[in-house]
C-alpha cells in the first residue's frame, strides 16, 4: 500500500514535471528565418495577438540558417524555418532537416503545385510568396522578339549577349530544374551550353548587378527574379532611375509554357519541440492578411489565389501566363541540373 502510493505520487509528480514545462513552452515558437522585412514584425505581431503565442526569431541568411541546424543536429530549438527558392527549400527537405505536415487549412489554401515533397503524408514545405524569373534586356542594343523566351537566350543570335549570375546559385539551379522538367535533360544539356557560348561576361554578381550590366550596355540580357527588378522600379536615386529606364522586360515564355515561378516559403523543423504552435504558425500565414504582408515584405505575390495585391510595383508590371512545374519537380531535378551545369562549364 505505502509503495504503491509512493509509486503513485511519484509517477503524479513525474506526470506533473512533464505536464508543466511543455504546457508552459506552449506559448512559444523558435522561429528560423531568412527573411529581414519590416513588415514580417506586424506579421509576427499579429500571431501573438491571435495566439497568445509568443515569437522567438532567429534572422540569418539561408546558408548561414541552414548550418546551423545541421550543428544543432536533434537538438534544435527550430519549430519553424522560413527560407527562399525551391532548391533551398528541397536541399533541406533532402536533409531531413522538415517533417511532414498534414493540416486541412494549408491543403485547402496552398496551391498543390506549390506544396514541397508532398507524398501522402502531408507535405514536407509549403510556398507561401511567389517570384517570377523574368528577363530583362537593353533597350537600345537587345530587340524584345529576340529574347521572348528562356530558350531564345541560348539561341547563336543572341551571342555576347547574355548575363546571369552564378549557374549554382538556387535561383538559376531551379530555373533549370523547371527546363529539365518541361524539355527533358538532353535538350536543357544544350540550353546550357548555348547559354555559355553566348555569355557577354562569366557569370558573377547577384540579380541587381545583371540589371546594372544590362544598364550600361556591358550585357545584352539577364535573367533577374522579379522582386529586385520591382525594387528597382520603386526606387528614387538617381542612378536606379537612370538604370531601369533603359532596361525593358519580358515575361518569359508566353506563348508556350509560361514564366518560371518560384517561392518564398517555410516548414516545420524535423524536432520542433513545439510542433503544434508550428502548425499553427504556417497556418495563420495563409491568411489574407498574413498573405498580404509576407508577399509585400519582398515585392511577390501571395500564395493563396484569393488574396488581394495592394502593391503598385507589381501592379505596374501587369499580368502574367505563369508556368505550372510543381515545386517538388523543381527539387527533384536538382541534381540533375547540377551536373548539367558542370559538363557545360556553366559556373
Ligand atoms: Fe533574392
Amino acid at each position: 500500500m505505502k509503495i504503491a502510493l509512493r509509486s503513485a505520487v511519484a509517477a503524479a509528480v513525474a506526470t506533473l514535471a512533464a505536464a508543466v514545462p511543455a504546457h508552459a513552452e506552449d506559448n512559444v515558437l523558435n522561429l528560423y528565418s531568412a527573411r529581414h522585412y519590416q513588415t514580417d514584425q506586424m506579421l509576427y505581431d499579429q500571431f501573438t495577438k491571435q495566439t497568445g503565442i509568443k515569437i522567438n526569431r532567429i534572422e540569418a541568411d539561408d546558408n548561414a540558417l541552414l548550418e546551423r541546424l545541421r550543428t544543432e543536429g536533434r537538438n534544435s530549438p527550430a519549430d519553424v524555418i522560413l527560407m527562399v527558392d525551391a532548391a533551398r527549400l528541397w536541399r533541406a527537405q533532402a536533409e531531413g532537416l522538415f517533417q511532414a505536415v498534414r493540416s486541412k487549412v494549408l491543403d485547402e489554401r496552398i496551391p498543390q503545385n506549390l506544396r514541397g515533397g508532398d507524398e501522402g503524408q502531408g507535405a514536407q514545405w509549403y510556398g507561401f510568396s511567389t517570384r517570377a524569373r523574368m528577363i530583362v534586356y537593353n533597350k537600345v542594343n537587345v530587340k524584345k522578339d529576340d529574347v521572348l523566351t528562356y530558350e531564345s537566350l541560348a539561341d547563336p543570335k543572341n551571342k555576347g549577349k547574355v548575363c546571369t549570375r552564378s549557374g549554382s546559385h538556387p535561383y538559376m539551379l531551379s530555373l533549370i530544374g523547371a527546363l529539365i522538367e518541361r524539355n527533358g535533360e538532353q535538350a536543357t544539356e544544350k540550353w546550357a551550353q548555348g547559354m555559355v557560348s553566348n555569355f557577354a561576361r562569366p557569370p558573377r554578381g547577384g540579380d541587381t548587378d545583371q540589371i546594372n550590366g544590362v544598364a550600361t550596355g556591358e550585357c545584352g540580357v539577364a535573367l533577374v527574379n522579379s522582386y529586385y527588378y520591382a525594387r528597382m522600379l520603386r526606387s528614387t536615386r538617381a542612378e536606379d532611375r537612370d538604370a531601369i529606364n533603359k532596361v525593358g522586360f519580358v515575361w518569359p515564355n508566353q506563348d508556350t509554357s509560361g514564366t518560371h515561378i518560384n517561392v518564398a516559403g517555410g516548414a516545420v523543423a524535423r524536432n520542433a519541440p513545439h510542433r503544434e504552435a508550428a502548425v499553427k504558425f504556417l497556418e495563420y500565414l495563409t491568411t489574407d492578411e498574413a498573405q498580404a504582408y509576407f508577399a509585400n515584405g519582398n515585392n511577390e505575390w501571395p500564395a493563396v489565389a484569393t488574396t488581394v495585391v495592394k502593391n503598385p510595383a507589381l501592379q505596374g508590371l501587369g499580368k502574367f501566363k505563369a508556368e505550372n512545374v510543381p515545386v517538388t519537380a523543381i527539387g527533384k531535378n536538382q541534381i540533375a541540373a547540377q551536373k548539367i551545369l558542370d559538363r557545360a562549364g556553366y559556373k
